[in-house]
């Protein structure tokens, strides 16, 4: 029988991908509860990019519904400003709310960033999701119809050759400081899944992409330069290839995975969209040229091969068999569809790149 949420807590909820999801979800017939977006609003994060959800399922829409309320009223989405290692701050939402989900998103992210100082990515990756998992054990008290989901990454699994493709049961070779942290947090799910019966899922994803993605990653980074006719810093000889997913098909997979995901399980999510770096940004640079009226040769002139990133893995690849077959997922959108689209959403939101990147940004 599939999950319902009437209290779902979102961690991470202010960046890139928790967003999209809690955007996707509001657009859903069968998710009818309320969203509690718990988030540091780190450099990473902005209220900003949920302006139109607060508006119209925030608190100033109506009362909020809580546990045991009725649901005539409007609101059904709460914002409070919180660090996932906050344990009180954690247990007063527990209080607030009978949350019966999370779903963490919350992360330092950035592969350099993590390069330049792992302390940062140890506290909010690995201390930040034992704390919230501690938190829901003890509120839960052993409850099975409680939910706790880790968003992780396909990085964990470490890098591939030319052939082959990840899945649930590759083995863990983290290689940079995101990926361990990212990998000890999925260890210390699995944990307090076996030692405490907390019931638990992991999903292990590719790439994403599309809108709301902060400047520093490779999509935005490129087409935000390209829009500004700045030179594009391509790591290397530009030939790590990654398996890119649009942002709504990744909230998708998470969505099926709450509902009908098995305890205790991971999940390999990617878009079998694989594509080295250096001919994703010419295939930016067409589609910058065409939605904003720019001239293709110089925008080609822009390329800068620059030092490769320490340790860079050099390919990712995700089979996705699993959650395909069991869940009955597969990507809906179309790459060059899912590429343009972000072009233009780039294109039309100076303003919220603006935003970001004046709270300071790596490179
Ligand atoms: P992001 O950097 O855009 O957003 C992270 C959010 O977490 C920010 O809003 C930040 O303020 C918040 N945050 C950071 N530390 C916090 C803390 N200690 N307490 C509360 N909030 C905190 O990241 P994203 O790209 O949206 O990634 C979200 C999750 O998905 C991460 O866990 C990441 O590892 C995972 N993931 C990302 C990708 C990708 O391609 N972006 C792919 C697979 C998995």
């Amino acid at each position: 029988m599939d999950r319902t949420f009437r209290a779902l807590l979102v961690t991470g909820g202010a960046g890139f991908i928790g967003s999209n999801f809690i955007r996707y979800l509001f657009g859903l017939d069968d998710f009818t509860g309320t969203i509690i977006n718990v988030d540091a609003l780190s450099y990473a994060g902005s209220r900003e990019s949920l302006a139109d959800v607060e508006e119209r399922y925030g608190s100033s829409a109506g009362t909020l519904v809580r546990s045991g309320s009725s649901r005539d009223q409007a609101a059904r989405y709460a914002f409070r400003m919180a660090d996932i290692r906050d344990r009180s701050a954690l247990n007063e939402l527990f209080d607030e709310f009978d949350v019966d989900g999370i779903v963490n998103f919350a992360a330092e992210t950035h592969v350099d960033r993590s390069i330049a100082g792992p302390a940062e990515f140890v506290q909010a990756n690995i201390v930040g999701c034992q704390t919230l998992l501690d938190v829901a054990r003890q509120r839960w008290k052993g409850r099975g119809d409680r939910l706790f989901h880790q968003v992780s990454t396909d990085e964990v699994f470490g890098t591939l050759g030319e052939t082959g493709s990840f899945n649930e049961d590759s083995p863990y070779s983290p290689r940079s400081p995101y990926s361990a942290s990212k990998a000890s947090a999925d260890f210390m799910v699995r944990a307090y899944g076996h030692s405490y019966g907390l019931p638990a899922t992991i999903s292990n994803c590719g790439n994403n992409y599309g809108p709301y993605q902060h400047p520093e990653k490779f999509i935005p980074r490129m087409i935000v330069k390209l829009l500004a006719g700045e030179p594009l810093p391509v790591y290397g000889d530009g030939l790590q290839v990654r398996d890119w997913l649009h942002v709504n098909d990744h909230a998708r997979a998470l969505w099926l995975i709450l509902r009908r995901g098995q305890e205790g399980r991971s999940y390999a999510v990617g878009g079998g969209n694989e594509r080295a770096n250096m001919a994703l940004v010419h295939r930016l640079i067409d589609l910058v040229a065409e939605e904003a009226g720019k001239d293709t040769a110089s925008l080609r002139s822009l390329i800068e091969n620059v030092p490769d990133r320490p340790g860079h893995d050099r390919r990712y690849a995700i089979d996705s068999a699993r959650i395909r077959t069991e869940l009955g997922w597969a990507p809906a959108i179309g790459f060059d569809d899912g590429l343009r689209e972000t072009v233009r959403w780039y294109r039309d939101h100076s303003a919220w790149v603006t935003e970001l990147l004046a709270k300071g940004t790596h490179a």
